[in-house]
């Protein structure tokens, strides 16, 4: 078992994150915040997907006002992403934003005050958002690359900063497009500070190759206990990064939701359409929030194993497909294609 590192409570809208509470999964709109329609349609979806905090970007007050229409209709925390500009971050958080991600040092310091007394008095908090791509100049120098320790600098200003303004009520992101450079700078600045991390590999590129820069990076911290919330970030559509969220999290025993699915990767002694199945039963049990673990294996040489630890399993045995329930051999069937019809009916009756 993870033994996770402990973090500060921070309460966003509905919902709690850092000390033992769950670690939540974000994502983050792509519509025009200001088109609220549009946003509250893609904010449902992502709902449905598993998405417990949704972040928009408020380019301008146009989207900032749109916040509280958005709010109403809506079940989960919303975070506004706001830079650069003051009468947005105030226009936000008066709209009923839970959160707000900014770069506190992109403000002058009487502004970032301004926003500081507002959102103490609304009592929400901040993410101060580190991105390798928008660190400070006097940081960077002459260096063409951000190294980690360049993040943390910039990270532990910010804090230092918001601190010295007596604000405490902090999340912190520490992000890079790449693995190792992310894993360092989260793992330096979990050592320094005890307020709640979000995690995330940023700009981690498309579905196939962001989902394993995810999965690997976010994977490695983890493991190590840090982290409160995740993002995972792809040129995809969001509701992908729910997935992938939910995926990274439940293959770590983070969080259980819905179908964990065992599938063997078939070879020589497959008796069974294994690849064919895995699939038709992926596309039936990814609305299923009921925790449930199904086994689809080609052979009995690990089935019978899967099958037994799974709740529902398909195993090819030969001539025969088996079904199997809890561990048991519930029924044989010779017809191997009306497997997945027996599967169906059993499932059914299971959720
Ligand atoms: Fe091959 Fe059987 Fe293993 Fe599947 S479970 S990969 S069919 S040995």
């Amino acid at each position: 078992m993870i033994k996770r590192k402990r973090t500060k409570i921070i309460k966003i809208g509905n919902k709690k994150i850092g000390g033992n509470f769950p670690i939540l999964v974000q994502s983050m709109t792509n519509t025009k915040t200001a088109d609220a329609k549009a946003t509250l349609s893609q904010i449902k979806k992502l709902e449905k997907a598993g998405c417990e905090i949704i972040r928009v970007g408020v380019p301008d007050l146009k989207s900032a006002e749109a916040v509280s229409k958005i709010k109403k209709k809506i079940n989960v925390p919303l975070v506004a992403d706001i830079h650069f500009s003051i009468d947005v971050a105030l226009e936000s958080i008066k709209q009923g934003a839970d959160k707000i991600r900014i770069n506190p040092g992109n403000f002058p310091k009487e502004g970032l005050k301004t926003i500081i007394n507002l959102a103490k008095k609304k009592k929400i908090p901040i993410r101060i958002g580190i991105n390798s791509g928008s660190l400070e100049k006097d940081i960077l120098g002459k260096q063409r690359r951000v190294t980690p320790e360049m993040m943390v600098k910039s990270a532990l200003r910010n804090v230092k900063l918001m601190e010295n303004l007596g604000f405490y009520n902090l999340v912190i992101s520490l992000k890079a497009p790449d693995v190792l450079r992310t894993v360092k700078a989260y793992e330096m600045l979990a050592e320094k500070v005890d307020y709640p991390l979000h995690l995330g590999i940023t700009e981690a590129g498309g579905e196939f190759s962001g989902t394993i820069k995810s999965a690997v990076g976010m994977g490695v911290l983890l493991q190590k206990g840090i982290g409160d919330t995740i993002r995972v970030s792809l040129s995809a559509d969001p509701a992908e990064e729910v997935r992938v969220g939910w995926e990274i999290l439940k293959s770590l025993e983070l969080r259980e939701r819905g179908v964990k699915i065992v599938s063997c990767p078939t070879c020589a002694r497959t008796s069974i359409d294994v690849v064919g199945l895995t699939k038709k039963i992926e596309n039936i049990t990814n609305q299923i929030k009921k925790p449930l673990r199904i086994a689809i294996m080609g052979c009995v040489v690990n089935g019978l194993g899967e099958g037994r630890e799974a709740d529902l399993a398909i195993v090819g045995a030969g001539k025969m497909a088996l079904l199997m329930r809890e561990g048991k051999i519930v029924t044989k069937v010779k017809e191997k294609n009306k497997i997945f019809e027996i599967f169906c009916r059993e499932l059914k009756r299971m959720v």
